[in-house]
């Protein structure tokens, strides 16, 4: 992917800030969310999924592989790939039906397991904790020129 932009996040509030953003920015298409356990994927997506108009629970699909949501006409899924142990399993769980849906947004967790089978993603968050644990660091990656300018406007260096 041709852009990156680095963002540090001191707390909880400024990945909740990013989430909005990104909710706001980012209607439909393929994201995956890259980090360790407990960098914060989850919680991103659910203030993305609750700035969407999302009320109640985002659960972390671990067990389920996804979870998926309607939130005012938006189709969202929301992908937990950390315990699939073979990409295959997901053919299986038949998610081609999921992909097939039009102007969907699939966020994706752990993409790195699931090979072939998860489409390549149009935006990249990849999360770091800091060495003490106590922030973020994280890079976005993307091929839409349009999407760096607002960025750079809305998160000035
Ligand atoms: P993951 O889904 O990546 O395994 P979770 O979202 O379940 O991670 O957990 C992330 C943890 O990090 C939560 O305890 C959350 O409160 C915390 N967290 C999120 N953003 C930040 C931040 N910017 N700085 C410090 N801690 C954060
Ligand atoms: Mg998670």
């Amino acid at each position: 992917m041709q852009y990156s932009f680095k963002l540090n996040l001191l707390n909880e509030d400024d990945t909740q800030n990013l989430a909005i953003f990104l909710a706001k920015n980012i209607a439909q298409g393929v994201i995956y969310l890259i980090g360790d356990l407990g960098a914060g994927k989850t919680t991103l997506t659910r203030y993305w999924l609750q700035h969407l108009g999302h009320q109640g629970a985002v659960k972390s699909p671990t067990y389920t592989l996804v979870e998926p949501y309607k939130i005012q006409q938006q189709d969202v899924f929301h992908f937990d790939l950390y315990r699939l142990n073979d990409p295959y399993e997901l053919e299986l769980m038949g998610i081609r039906d999921y992909l097939d849906i039009e102007n969907a947004l699939f966020l994706f967790e752990w993409p790195s397991k699931g090979g072939d089978e998860i489409p390549s993603a149009h935006y990249v968050v990849n999360i770091e904790k800091t060495d003490d644990d106590q922030h973020r660091v994280v890079t976005l990656t993307f091929d839409d020129i349009t999407f760096l300018k607002v960025l750079e406007q809305h998160f000035p260096s």
